[in-house]
């Protein structure tokens, strides 16, 4: 049980009620005076959990993040609730830097917001030991550690900073994700060998996942951004040159897109990355350098152009939607071809034999992921090693098609048959031609037109067969061989297969038409915006959003979540007391914001 201050001052700034069950115990933890380690997902609300003690505690909390557009967004949202903040970077002026500076010594300010880098400049470091220190956060924790992605030198001043101080402050270390490496990376260098670990599922139960085997991967996208048209969505593709090419197609269909990759200049950047913040674009396309910093919340959807490489970039990327909670849609659209890149790339990029073996075991994960024919979730959280009790999430393609999985057994013995006859001697267009009943004049001078399986699968275009092909080595019942000519081997799972052990089953996932994902799409986004009207009064609400965050040069979803919205739309409060039962809207918000979104419902329920 969180202790009642704690709780009074969650709903007096923020508008909650009360913590989530995930939040309890690092609030309860740092308020205890202890130190902790959390490694909560995206969207779990990691900042409430170092910020509500920082408010409870007597001195200062400082926050070590590791980029100046994150520490900006967090700094005004602060603002924003009348929490008093500040932001120590490089780009302050000296004025503004001195102004900040009394306002901290003067005791005005909670939470000091800063680059780790800044503990290397001596000048500043005197004056934070000088400071009285409550509590030291470290945002991104995972950044210290050499083994994971995002590895930044600077965070290793941070542990010889902390023993410095005259009196040791609680320390929290807060992170998505961490392997047992990295954990114990965070607490060696960040002196937190006693701190407790707080582990939350991995789930993301307000994202639903799809993978689309798309024939026409610029058609489908182009419709499915159509269809989401006043939503906003990240497409990342692999290549800068997709980039260009996604990015043009949207803008000749009149869609205002962004793009973001890293032959960019650092400012052309930085500009589109502010546009898409600030809602004036509506989708950003980007390859994966679009990565840390995007603390957006109201991303509806995260389409993947391309497979990635594996299944940790995956999620990390699809992770990006749905940061407010609210309903959000993670696609991934893939071919035979993205696993045949991915090799010949791995094969080409990477020396060291182990580290290659542990890639294409990676990539082998992420084939699985898009073939498998059960639930979507269940794959990925087994995959980070959480393994859950159900079976179907029902909020995956798997779970929503489960009637339209089909028995290939019969036609994968067919296609095995054919490579084992042939003594494991030719590639795909040679396999696909022969089960095709293809009579090329190399099929008649070898005499293949002989086999029994010859023509046996001639119901079947030569573009299905392939895929069924590339399908079969993907699940790892063939296997291709690299090189300039690669042959169709069988594996021991295709002797499975052949001695009739195992079943062969495909999910069918062309829904390239509509660009909606399975029924999904729609059912969870009635669950948001639950009726037509609400619709329309929620986009009402968000041009009166976006009025006002223009006004401030802020992003919108600083003002409020679209989570706020939904739940404004669909209460339509008529009074400030009205309002204040909406979740999301503390104090500070209810009287700057209150009266002008009452207003807008207002005038939207008289022309009803
Ligand atoms: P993280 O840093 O873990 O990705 P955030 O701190 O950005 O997550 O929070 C994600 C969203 O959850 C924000 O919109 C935040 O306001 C909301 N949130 C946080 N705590 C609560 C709570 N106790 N009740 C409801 N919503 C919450």
């Amino acid at each position: 049980m969180v202790a009642p201050e704690a709780l009074s001052l969650l709903k007096e700034y923020f508008g909650y009620d009360s913590f989530r069950p995930a939040q309890e115990k690092p609030v309860q933890a740092l308020l205890n005076g202890q130190d902790i380690l959390a490694i909560m997902p995206t969207g779990a609300g990691k900042s409430i959990c170092f910020q509500i003690p920082a408010l409870v505690k007597k001195g200062i909390t400082l926050v070590f993040s590791p980029l100046i557009s994150l520490m900006q967004d967090q700094v005004e949202g602060l603002r924003q609730q009348h929490i008093p903040a500040v932001c120590f970077n490089s780009l302050l002026k000296r004025d503004e830097f001195n102004k900040q500076l009394y306002q901290v010594r003067s005791g005005h300010v909670k939470l000091v917001y800063l680059a780790p880098e800044r503990l290397g400049v001596d000048y500043f470091r005197s004056i934070l030991l000088s400071l009285p220190i409550a509590q030291v956060i470290i945002d991104e924790a995972h950044c210290v550690s050499q083994w994971g992605h995002d590895f930044r030198p600077s965070y290793r001043l941070i542990g010889d900073f902390i023993n410095e101080l005259p009196h040791k402050p609680v320390v929290g270390a807060f992170t998505a994700s961490a392997t047992k490496e990295v954990q114990q990376d965070m607490r060696r260098l960040l002196g937190l060998e006693k701190a407790v670990l707080h582990i939350t599922g991995f789930d993301r139960p307000n994202l639903s996942f799809a993978v689309v085997q798309a024939d026409n991967r610029m058609q489908y996208m182009l419709q499915y951004v159509k269809n989401h048209k006043k939503e906003n969505g990240i497409i990342y593709c692999s290549t800068r040159k997709d980039v260009e090419q996604v990015y043009q197609t949207l803008i000749k269909a009149g869609i205002e897109a962004g793009y973001y990759h890293g032959g960019l200049s650092d400012e052309v950047r930085k500009t589109e990355q502010a546009r898409y913040a600030y809602d004036k674009v509506q989708v950003m396309v980007a390859t994966n350098a679009f990565g840390m910093g995007i603390d957006k919340s109201n991303v509806r959807y995260v389409l993947h152009y391309q497979m990635p490489r594996n299944m940790e970039s995956y999620y990390q990327e699809a992770g990006r939607a749905g940061r407010d909670g609210a309903p959000s849609e993670c696609v991934l659209l893939y071919s035979g071809r993205d696993v045949m890149i991915h090799k010949y790339l791995i094969e080409q990029s990477v020396q060291d034999p182990a580290r290659q073996r542990v890639e294409l075991s990676k990539l082998q994960s992420m084939i699985d992921y898009c073939f498998t024919s059960g639930c979507l979730r269940k794959f990925m959280l087994a995959y980070f090693g959480e393994h859950v009790s159900w079976t179907h999430c029902d909020n995956c393609s798997s779970c929503l098609h489960r009637q339209a999985q089909r028995d290939m057994t019969p036609q994968a013995k067919l296609v095995l048959r054919a490579v084992r006859m042939t003594e494991e001697r030719y590639g795909l267009s040679m396999i696909t031609d022969i089960v095709r009943g293809h009579r090329t004049d190399r099929i008649m001078r070898l005499g293949l037109d002989g086999l029994s399986m010859f023509g046996s699968l001639q119901a079947m275009t030569e573009a299905d067969v392939k895929g069924f092909i590339r399908m079969l080595v993907g699940t790892g019942y063939l296997l291709m061989t690299t090189g300039k000519y690669p042959i169709l081997q069988l594996t021991p799972g295709g002797e499975e297969v052949l001695a009739g052990q195992v079943e062969v089953h495909e999910v069918r996932r062309q829904i390239v038409k509509t660009g909606h994902v399975g029924r999904n799409a729609t059912t969870t986004r009635r669950q948001g915006v639950s009726s037509k009207e609400s619709a329309s009064l929620f986009e009402h609400l968000r041009q009166l959003r976006k009025r006002l965050a223009d006004e401030q040069h802020i992003p919108p979803y600083l003002i409020f979540a679209d989570t706020v919205l939904i739940d404004m739309a669909a209460k339509k409060p008529k009074t400030l007391a009205d309002m204040c039962e909406i979740k999301g809207i503390g104090q500070a918000k209810l009287k700057r914001y209150g009266l002008a979104f009452l207003k807008v419902i207002g005038s939207y329920i008289d022309k009803e």
